[in-house]
């Protein structure tokens, strides 16, 4: 059977791929807007037996501490999804509408490859520390610090980079020895089931370790926050969101892991190549339309050089022409959805309102009237006080913003309730250091370092989010701690 035969995807619970109770759902492709086929739409009772399978697959199973079978199991795992890359790849342009030339890298092939780190770590981990013998309260004790697997863990993911997501979360829980309902977005099913079948037939994972269940209603996500079989959630989407998951959780007090939204700064000091600065800034700002949580989409600036970083920037990103995602040579492809397009109009209306003023792009391509593309856009003329230098637009979406001095580019960086990511341009390799650690942010680049790496953790401060995914960090997120101590006679 080939994979999502006949255009249509199931549900994986207990290992079986099920049909969903609510019936099915289309899966539409953002480029041409053209329904995909279909997904299978949870209802709550699927989503109870996905629960209820993956307690029963944590506590009556070995799999939490059979650790050399999990990682045979999360190697399988990356080796079947390889073998499977091309047809991934297809599913993916199609329904995530993201450009062909990024499903080399973090959307898709980097994710899969990344399973490795998360085998490895599990095989070398130190699973039991021997804390030694000590005299506590007079008593003497012989102390053992042991890790062990969080339980069931509730995934929730976003669109944008389906796989990199749900992989960067699948591949630690596993690791660590949880079991996973896995919730991915209503935009992108066919990214997850397409992982879910692959599992199903093709790798010894037991029935319940992972269970994947699409819905067209997020209320069906929710159950997993408040159900107390789970015992943790790894949630990665709007802070809007992640606030009503982080308050659901805390009915039964689980462990709520958070990666959220940003509004990342790229600073420019005045000793920096201006030009290639703000092309960089402007080139990154394109890519994938700009859907990406950490992209930084406030550049700052000198302000002796406004004009000349935002003609550097706008001639960039003018170039940069949404394009149809399946041509290699496409940065920057259509928005998810109708809704989201619409959404980032309203920003550039607001940007309009406030006074800003477009050096290139502004709204639709004239010569795309189907799919939901946006032309790049630099908005010029406003500070870090407008709507559109605070507010996520998820869009390829630019504003230039003007600094006075290196304090006044760190304040403005910093004056955010985001706190994801940052960059830093200086021809000083010790300012940029300096004003890198001066960031209150997850993650900075220094004069375009790359820190998206499998042994890298990445995670927001501030509202961008609470704990770190990917690197041994990420890792330790789906791990308990107990302390073992033993009187010694
Ligand atoms: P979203 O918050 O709307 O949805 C994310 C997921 O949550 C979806 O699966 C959705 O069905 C589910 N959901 C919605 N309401 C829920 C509820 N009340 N309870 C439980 N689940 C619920 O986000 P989106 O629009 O899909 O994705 C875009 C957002 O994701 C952006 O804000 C972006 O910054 C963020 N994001 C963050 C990171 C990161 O690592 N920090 C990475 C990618 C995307």
């Amino acid at each position: 059977m080939g994979l999502l035969a006949d255009r249509q995807s199931q549900l994986l619970i207990d290992g079986k791929l099920v049909a969903g109770g609510a019936g099915t759902f289309p899966t539409i492709n953002p480029a041409t807007e053209e329904v995909l086929g279909t997904a299978a739409d949870a209802d709550a009772d699927d989503m109870g037996r996905a629960i209820e399978a993956a307690r029963r697959a944590f506590d009556e199973t070995d799999w939490s501490t059979n650790t050399e079978f999990r990682v045979r199991c999360i190697r399988q795992l990356r080796d079947v999804l390889s073998r499977h890359v091309e047809e991934l790849r297809e599913i993916t342009v199609a329904e995530v509408g993201a450009p062909v030339m990024l499903t080399s890298a973090a959307q898709l092939e980097g994710p899969i490859a990344d399973l490795s780190f998360c085998a490895d770590t599990a095989e070398s981990y130190q699973w039991r520390t021997d804390a030694g013998v000590a005299m506590p309260m007079g008593i003497k004790t012989h102390r053992t610090i042991a890790r062990e697997a969080i339980g069931v863990v509730a995934a929730i993911t976003p669109w944008n980079f389906p796989h990199q997501i749900n992989l960067a979360k699948l591949g630690p829980a596993l690791a660590a020895g949880n079991t996973v309902v896995l919730k991915p977005a209503p935009d992108t099913p066919w990214c997850a089931a397409a992982v879910g079948q692959l599992i199903a037939e093709e790798t010894d994972i037991p029935p319940g370790v992972v269970n994947i269940v699409t819905s067209s209603d997020h209320n069906v996500g929710a159950l997993l926050s408040k159900d107390p079989r789970v015992d943790m959630i790894s949630f990665t989407g709007s802070t809007a969101t992640g606030r009503a998951v982080m308050a659901d959780g805390s009915t039964t007090l689980k462990k709520v892991f958070l990666e959220l939204g940003g509004k990342s700064a790229f600073l420019v000091l005045d000793d920096a190549d201006l030009a290639g600065a703000c092309s960089v800034s402007a080139f990154t700002a394109s890519m994938h339309a700009g859907q990406g949580c950490a992209i930084t989409t406030r550049l700052v600036v000198p302000r002796a050089r406004y004009d000349e970083a935002v003609e550097a920037a706008a001639v960039t990103m003018g170039s940069l022409k949404p394009g149809d995602p399946t041509d290699p040579g496409t940065v920057c492809g259509p928005l998810i959805s109708a809704r989201q397009r619409d959404r980032v109009q309203g920003y550039l209306d607001s940007a309009a309102a406030d006074g800003g003023k477009f050096a290139c792009g502004g709204g639709r391509p004239a010569d795309r009237d189907t799919g939901f593309f946006i032309e790049p856009t630099v908005i010029a003329g406003l500070d870090n006080s407008a709507k559109v230098a605070r507010e996520e637009i998820f869009g390829p979406v630019l504003t230039v913003i003007a600094h006075d001095g290196d304090d006044d580019a760190i304040r403005i960086a910093n004056d955010s309730p985001y706190g994801l990511s940052g960059t830093v341009f200086s021809a000083d390799p010790d300012r940029a250091a300096r004003a890198a650690a001066r960031l209150r942010v997850g993650t900075v680049n220094v004069n375009g370092g790359v820190w998206y790496s499998a042994d890298m953790p990445f995670g927001g401060y501030k509202q961008s989010g609470i704990g770190r995914e990917m690197g041994l960090a990420g890792f330790e997120e789906y791990l308990e701690i107990k302390a073992i101590a033993t009187a010694v006679n």
